[in-house]
């Protein structure tokens, strides 16, 4: 989990607020091997469906073929992507304090916990490594 808040823009019934938030993000090889489970799991669900009279003539070589593919895309979308966000903010209908902890890809959906209304919320962080500048300031 990074040390340093980052801003965590809310949406909620048309209304916009900036809250604080943590943010860890997905390591390459934590992306790697996020997508090698994905692999062996579609892997040994495609072994398992040998069971299946008849549809394992399509499961089987679809389960076989498919995997490196979703070993690659998942790999791909985690990379540097956020993994668990936790976080805090004022709801902008009733100014309830939210505090919020998500796992995942943002953006995240919930309800506040005072007036029900749901709302969305995206950290706005720049993933570790990046070198982020606004016009040529370097950003953290
Ligand atoms: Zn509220």
């Amino acid at each position: 989990m990074s040390q340093t808040p980052h801003p965590l823009q809310v949406y909620c019934n048309d209304k916009e607020t900036v809250g604080v938030c943590r943010v860890e993000f997905y390591t390459t090889g934590g992306a790697f091997l996020q997508g090698m489970k994905m692999f062996v799991l579609i892997l040994f669900v495609a072994i398992l469906s040998i069971v299946l009279p008849g549809l394992h003539f399509i499961t089987v070589p679809l389960g076989i073929l498919a995997s490196p593919f979703v070993w690659i895309y998942v790999f791909l979308t985690r990379k540097g992507a956020v993994k668990r966000m936790n976080g805090n903010f004022f709801c902008p209908e009733c100014g309830a304090n939210n505090n919020v902890a998500f796992r995942g890809i943002p953006p995240y959906s919930n309800k506040c916990v005072q007036c029900q209304h749901d709302f969305t919320c995206s950290p706005v962080a720049p993933p570790p490594g990046s070198n982020p500048r606004i016009n040529g300031v370097k950003l953290d």
